[in-house]
């Protein structure tokens, strides 16, 4: 036993309270046997009220569902079990009059203990507030898989997406179709009209790839005036006319934004995983071909390979 300072029961239950995370113990069956700590104002409400409820009371179906399977895991183990989870006010059934919970990213530690509460298994349940960490990630995640000036993926999330889709082709055979476009004289407009023009042409040909193409899909901006768009679950044959209506939209919204003369429309190149793929990326080549030959035969057309 370590040294410790004898405490009083009534100094325990004060260090308890002083405690800045909340810490729970909950039982088995769900049972708040008693709440503790939680006294960092800046990231917790106050806690006693929901002492000796249970979570069928005070949480949705869906939340204590799962917060009693965790429960479980943790007994379960017997060792440090870690969790993530958000909480927003339309999770909890009774906020006791207390004001509504921001909607909030916790980290738990649960911890099963050594002697039974009120007859039952139980554990200790540490919450941390990580709000901050999680939307700072979020951000994070953001800033790194999407291209700054069209709010696309870029292209390091277009080729894991790709390495994914490939994946599940070699496995089951499932078709995945393949667009890359380019901007047709792209240079011509930024001459004439600007740099800044030509960036609002990028961002208009963006809007039409999140308007026209269905949730599943996958536009990237590769860099430049170049895009792909990866169609999962959709072969090439299928594919043809989604990309004819994008190139004519794109070459609609370019000259909306006044984009005349010599430039304005686009070139692509379509493909699909093949049989004889031996990495993702040669779908990507093909398109490529495809595409050197759409600007080849003329512009401002769809090659298919
Ligand atoms: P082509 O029909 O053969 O595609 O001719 P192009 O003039 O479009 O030539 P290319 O696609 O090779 O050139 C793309 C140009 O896009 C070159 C570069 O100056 C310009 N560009 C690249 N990135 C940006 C950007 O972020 N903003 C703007 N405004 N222009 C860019
Ligand atoms: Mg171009």
């Amino acid at each position: 036993m370590p040294y410790m300072t004898a405490l009083s029961g009534e100094q325990i239950a004060s260090v308890l309270k002083a405690l800045p995370d909340p810490a729970f113990l909950l039982t088995r069956s769900g049972r708040y046997a008693a709440a503790f700590g939680g006294a960092d104002v800046r990231y917790y409400n106050e806690i006693g009220f929901l002492a000796g409820k249970t979570m069928a009371e005070l949480l949705v179906p869906s939340k204590a569902e799962w917060f009693l399977a965790e429960i479980h895991k943790a007994l379960a183990t017997r060792s440090l079990h870690v969790v993530e989870y958000g909480l927003v006010s339309e999770d909890i059934l009774d906020m006791a009059g207390k004001p509504p919970l921001k909607a909030s990213w916790f980290e738990g530690r649960v911890q099963a203990l050594e002697f039974q509460v009120d007859g039952e298994d139980a554990v200790l349940w540490v919450a941390s507030n990580i709000t901050a960490r999680h939307q700072l990630e979020a951000q994070l995640r953001l800033h790194s898989e999407s291209d700054e000036l069209s709010g696309l993926n870029n292209r390091r999330k277009l080729m894991g997406a790709l390495a994914e889709h490939y994946q599940v082709f070699l496995r089951y055979r499932t078709p995945t179709a393949l667009l890359i476009f380019d901007i047709d004289h792209f240079k011509n407009i930024n001459d004439q009209f600007g740099h800044l023009f030509g960036d609002r042409a990028i961002r208009a040909a963006a809007d039409v790839c999140r308007d026209e193409l269905r949730s599943t899909d996958f536009p990237a901006r590769l860099g430049g005036d170049e895009f792909v768009v990866l169609m999962p679950h959709t072969g090439r044959a299928q594919a043809a006319p989604i990309a004819e209506r994008l190139r004519l939209r794109v070459a609609e919204a370019l000259l909306r934004l006044g984009a005349v003369g010599g430039g304005g429309t686009i070139s692509g190149g379509l493909s699909e995983f093949a049989a004889g793929d031996t990495h993702a990326e040669d779908v990507l080549k093909r398109a490529d071909d495809a595409l050197y030959r759409a600007k080849r035969g003329g512009r401002n057309r769809i090659v298919s390979v």
